[in-house]
């Protein structure tokens, strides 16, 4: 199992988090993005796929107590394992992972729920939107995003797999370093996402831990 390196409450409280997420879908996650990788048969899953909506795609091809892979991904694809990553010197610690590549590809709800808040590109996290999941209490954090809504506004209902946006550069990001930033906060407190991630046989590389 993958835990941050850090110290302090937040991360400890981060930590046993994680454990319990951990447990929750241990049946189907056995802590190896290979397994994950190596599940499902994209010939059986290409055949159904034209006739059905999005969310019955992902319905049929993420296993329960996953989360369906955030982006649209790109040939470039590549996920920075950096959750617990120190920042600003070491007086912070990165807070999700980065998603790398995809430039401009369509970023997705990876569950249902409400946008409730709208980043403008004002601070650190660029455009950007919080997804919140009242029924489980998770709040999903989506940073660095084009400036294009995709026609949503603050407070909007989405369901998992519609398109929230697009990925970018935009925030804390330089201008050619398009990537995802992607936060998964069970009580408002972060863990490292990558356990929870579906990445498809045909997804993204993954890099060694950095932290
Ligand atoms: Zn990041």
């Amino acid at each position: 199992m993958i835990v941050p390196s850090g110290s302090g409450p937040a991360l400890r409280r981060a930590r046993s988090t994680v454990a319990a997420v951990l447990v929750c879908v241990g049946a189907v996650w056995a802590g190896s993005l290979v397994q994950a990788q190596s599940a499902g048969a994209p010939a059986s899953l290409t055949a159904p796929g034209s006739a059905l909506v999005q969310a019955e795609r992902l319905r049929l091809r993420v296993p329960p107590g996953m989360l369906p892979f955030p982006v649209d991904a790109g040939s470039d694809c590549y996920i920075l394992d950096n959750f617990g990553d120190g920042r600003s010197g070491g007086t912070r610690l990165h807070e999700g992972v980065d998603i790398m590549g995809s430039a401009g590809r369509a970023v997705t709800a990876v569950v249902d729920g409400t946008l409730t808040k709208r980043y403008t590109n004002t601070g650190t996290a660029g455009w950007g939107w919080t997804l919140y999941d009242g029924a489980t209490d998770i709040t999903y954090k989506y940073f660095h995003l084009t400036a294009d809504p995709n026609g949503l506004a603050q407070g909007a209902r989405v369901s998992r797999g519609d398109v929230i946006g697009y990925v970018g550069s935009s925030g804390t990001s330089s201008p050619d370093n398009f990537h995802l930033h992607f936060e998964v906060r069970p009580g408002n407190v972060a863990v490292d996402p990558l356990p929870l991630l579906f990445v498809e046989p045909t997804g993204c590389g993954v890099s060694p831990p950095i932290r």
